[in-house]
């Protein structure tokens, strides 16, 4: 498997340049680091593309009419993409005649994707133009869900909704009001808006996506997320199809190539051969689930192998606290806790992993080599896939931190960062204080270690009269169609006792926008105002995301003051849209609310856009220095370039950075633990001498041993574990045809529910069949094209089989993000990808949906929707799954135990059945595993725990006097 000497076809093919020579300097030799690019090297790359200073008057030749040569010339705006999280950067080039957006390429000057994007960066501009795209305000005729709806202007919206919201806030139902976010994108401002109205508002998708990798993160070192340094590793590993389709995609999958070409080595552990294993040196086709018993098994061979990093498991995990709480008998000394880790894990045999996963031993002990043979150097990552998708799933990616922390790769060049330290958090104007109210419908007592809001169970929580929502924005979210079981989503939002006013913000149609009261456009990628900023490497950079239309208008002399006056029809964006919300609510500022939102530059007069982002950019270090060694404000720097790199890759090894005599001042080390705190709080540790910063968990070390996780009832998950999922084969009855379902993996093209208005990415990818071994087919005799009915929990959906030799065997997989649907009496919308079906209730939860059509050319102003050939536009099948909430870390369950069968003679492709009375029977199964708050002291929920839009830490005690709320 190791590097291969080129042949000699390979090397005559190299030497007379019929392929590029890549062995002439031992290119693939990993020290060599022959591409480590120099800051000449980059520019000489950006070369092609159009200098800055050229951005207001580009002329280059209209590639639609060649032969012909016609000039045309361009305004250059720079943005950032919104289609995945990443927000690689891209450029808009504007017709400087007709002020029309032409295309979109990438932005060079971006440090997080460098000039490059994946199909859905250039596709932005399918988006802006889609035919079906909503552009002025909406307000819903007749009975909620009927499909019709009027015109209206802002101000009624605004009026509307923020009469409802100041008399839920007068009548201190803060509780009732909620912004239910599905791709959030602007770094802060939303904890701004909410916590500057005082509530506990904020709910996410985060418990159907990455919760779960999150909280096996965040037990051993106080992050929830791991910044791999790709570029420079030696080994990774990921667990996901992350080269091709993960979160900070583009940018991460560009520097794992790097770091390939570097000779570093790739593992890919999945059960699909994705475009990822593919590309990668080992694929571990493992049965879903058993992840974390490979990891276990990877890690006994580090440990009988000596080939840890001692010096930092000595310095820089809890050992001492593990010998003492787990082997009172034995002598705390480093050597007892190692063969107390190899007893710990002595049944993870690579044979035990094997029979667990499907994994070949072989390849479980020749990884295991390479991981501690790359030592600091082995970088690896873990985002939704398995931590997302099994019981206990959160357990995967604290496995595999547990390999991290043995090679002592944490923080490490080459290794995997936190998070946190790749990444830039602004300073805002009037900063409201955190809320004194803890919302129960989004962190119920029964989730006490629940990594983020329990969203995906808030349909039931109503249903079950735990409360009501009387203000709920969803915003870029589209749960009736994304989440499980969107039919009890669909009854929830039909009835305005549990929904009092829905108002969706999104700038396309959507299964959830159908429900709504107020259907309000909000702008695309190139038509907002956002600012990012992600852990795309070793670094720290901040990108700006603007409306270029408005930018370009500025540049021309021709200022407007709210970005709908430049964007298409009344499409607005939510920054302004919320100071404007925000000032409605609390017009003479009698709240407390309007303050906030004040200018800090005009005392007492509303904030603007700009003053608000010039704020924040001036606090940006070294920004100010740089903008004005061109003359420019930093706001100006920022719209000519959309990016600035705060900082260039030194963030390594941060937890040994030194507290200062003044941080010391006053604080104490505690001679058992060598904790230092401060005023009743930790703040760093001493290690060796020197007071350390250290990680934020109570050792202030990685955690190898978990008290919290004791503290909080699940002692049996004190250190890391092996969980069987909810579809290990021990819970599958293979006589009854029983499999487990992957459902999911996504195509690189597409995303979400929101690429649906993406013609070029549609046409690429518009079906979702199940995948299946060629040895499954035949057992079933099915072969490619059939329909395969898949039953689960509450219903079922009927589907076409795809026979692949890409599925491991005994498992089936169906991408997501494809089956979208509208009913008869819906908008069009998103017709490039969207059924026509019909649905039909029995009135006592028994739901059917049936494909009237599939996809059809119609006519447009854009030509090319007379001419699509595809109509399938596949199943929706998230909707037949039913809510799995892990019992610790909230994480939606997504693997579903299937039953396959053939369809009867009357049942149809596209066919869908859900009963919600089982539905809901499942959430109460699930909720019974749970072990509810109160934890120590009558928390609900460790003091030391981050949170989304985190409470005044009052809250954090349920009986206590000082919560206002509960
Ligand atoms: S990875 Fe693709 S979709 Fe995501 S931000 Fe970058 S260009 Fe856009």
């Amino acid at each position: 498997m190791g590097y291969k000497k080129p042949s000699f076809i390979e090397n005559i093919a190299e030497k007379i340049g019929i392929i590029p020579n890549l062995h002439k300097e031992k290119y693939q030799e990993f020290d060599q680091d022959m591409r480590h690019f120099t800051d000449e090297e980059v520019a000489q790359m950006y070369a092609n593309f159009p200098p800055p200073e050229k951005w207001d008057n580009w002329v280059e030749y209209n590639p639609k009419v060649w032969p012909r040569k016609e000039k045309k010339t361009y305004q250059i705006v720079p943005t950032t993409c919104f289609n995945c999280e990443s927000a690689c950067g891209l450029t808009a080039f504007i017709d400087k005649e007709t002020q029309e957006v032409k295309k979109f390429e990438g932005n060079p000057y971006h440090p997080g994707s460098r000039g490059r994007n994946c199909a859905k960066g250039p596709a932005t501009i399918n988006q802006i133009t889609d035919p079906d795209r909503i552009l002025f305000p909406l307000k819903r005729k007749g009975k909620r869900g009927d499909g019709e709806w009027e015109r209206i202007s802002w101000d009624d919206a605004l009026d509307t909704i923020a009469t409802r919201i100041r008399k839920a806030i007068m009548e201190d139902r803060h509780n009732e009001i909620a912004y239910h976010v599905g791709r959030p994108g602007n770094e802060k401002f939303m904890n701004w808006i909410l916590q500057g109205w005082g509530i506990d508002g904020h709910n996410s998708h985060t418990n159907i996506c990455s919760s779960g990798a999150r909280f096996g993160y965040n037990l051993w070192y106080g992050y929830d997320r791991p910044s791999p340094d790709h570029a420079e590793a030696k080994f990774i590993l990921l667990i996901s199809a992350h080269l091709e389709s993960g979160h900070y995609f583009n940018p991460h999958a560009q520097r794992i190539i790097e770091g390939k070409m570097k000779g570093a080595k790739l593992a890919t552990m999945d059960p699909r051969l994705s475009n990822t294993a593919s590309m990668s040196d080992y694929w571990l086709p493992s049965y879903p689930g058993t992840e974390a018993a490979v990891l276990l098994a990877m890690a006994l061979i580090i440990l009988k192998e000596g080939l840890y990093n001692r010096k930092y498991l000595e310095n820089w995990t809890n050992w001492k606290e593990y010998l003492k709480a787990r082997h009172i008998e034995k002598e705390i000394t480093f050597k007892n806790y190692i063969s107390c880790m190899i007893d710990e894990y002595k049944e993870f045999t690579p044979e035990y992993a094997e029979k667990e996963s499907g994994v070949k031993a072989e390849m479980i002990v020749e990884i295991a080599h390479k991981i501690g043979e790359a030592g600091e150097r082995f970088a690896s990552h873990n985002w939704r896939a398995a931590a997302a998708s099994n019981l206990g799933g959160w357990a995967v990616a604290r496995c595999l931190h547990f390999l991290t922390v043995l090679t002592g790769a944490v923080g490490a060049k080459g290794g995997t960062s936190p998070n946190s330290w790749n990444k830039f958090r602004p300073t805002q104007p009037n900063p409201p204080k955190p809320q004194k109210k803890w919302n129960e419908l989004h962190f119920p007592k029964e989730y006490p270690l629940a990594f983020f809001e329990m969203s995906q169970l808030l349909p039931h929580m109503l249903k079950e009269g735990r409360g009501k929502m009387d203000v709920y924005f969803s915003r870029v979210f589209n749960p009736v169609w994304t989440y499980p079981d969107g039919f009890t989503w669909m009854e929830m939002f039909s009835d305005e006792s549990k929904f009092g006013l829905h108002a969706a913000l999104t700038p396309t149609w959507s299964e959830t926008a159908f429900y709504a009261d107020f259907v309000l456009p909000m702008g695309l990628a190139s038509e907002r105002h956002d600012l990012n900023s992600y852990a795309t490497h070793g670094g720290t950079w901040v990108a700006f995301r603007q409306p270029v239309l408005r930018e370009a208008a500025r540049r021309n002399g021709n200022p407007v003051e709210l970005t709908y006056q430049t964007n298409p029809g009344e499409v607005w964006e939510e920054d302004e849209f919320f100071i404007e919300l925000s000032w409605r609510i609390d017009p003479d500022g009698s709240m407390g609310i309007r303050k906030h939102f004040e200018s800090p530059y005009r005392p007492g007069e509303k904030i603007t856009i700009d003053e608000y982002y010039q704020y924040i950019f001036e606090r940006i270090k070294g920004l100010p220095e740089t903008a004005k060694k061109e003359g420019l404000t930093e706001l100006e720097y920022m719209q000519k370039y959309g990016a600035y790199e705060i900082e260039k890759g030194e963030s390594y090894k941060m937890n040994e950075t030194g507290l200062s005599e003044e941080q010391l001042k006053g604080s104490k080390v505690d001679p058992a633990t060598d904790v230092i705190s401060k005023e009743g709080k930790a703040i760093g540790v001493m290690i060796n001498g020197k007071a350390c910063v250290g990680f934020p968990t109570p050792s202030r070390k990685n955690e190898f041993y978990s008290q919290t996780m004791v503290d909080w009832k699940w002692p049996e998950y004190a250190t890391p574990t092996y969980i069987k999922s909810h579809i290990h084969s021990d819970n599958l009855d293979k006589s009854k045809g029983e499999y487990v379902l992957v459902p999911t993996f996504r195509l690189p093209t597409l995303i979400h529910s929101r690429s649906s208005n993406a013609k070029w990415l549609v046409e690429m990818s518009n079906r979702n069949p199940i995948w299946m071994h060629p040895d499954d087919a035949v057992k079933w005799n099915f072969k490619t094209g059939d329909l395969v009915k898949l039953n689960t929990d509450i219903g079922y959906f009927i589907d076409k089989v795809w026979v692949t030799q890409s599925m491991k065997p005994g498992v089936v997989a169906c991408s997501h993000h494809i089956g979208r649907w509208r009913r008869p009496q819906d908008k069009t919308g998103n017709r490039w990808a969207t059924n026509t079906v019909n649905i039909e209730g029995d009135g006592k939860g028994g739901w059917k949906m049936n494909t009237i059509s599939g996809i059809k050319p119609f006519e447009s102003n854009d030509k090319d929707s007379k001419r699509i050939f595809w109509k399938d536009g596949g199943v929706h099948q998230n909707i037949t799954h039913a809510v799995h909430p892990d019992p610790i870390s909230g994480m939606h369950c997504w693997h579903q135990r299937v039953r396959i069968e053939k369809p009867g003679k009357e049942e149809n492709y596209g066919d869908i059945f859900v009963d919600t009375n089982k539905s809901h029977e499942v959430y109460k199964e699930w909720m019974s595993m749970t072990r509810p708050a109160p934890g120590p002291n009558g928390e609900r929920r460790p003091l030391w725990f981050n949170r989304a839009f985190k409470p005044d830490e009052s809250t954090y005690y349920i009986d206590s006097e000082k919560n206002e709320q509960t």
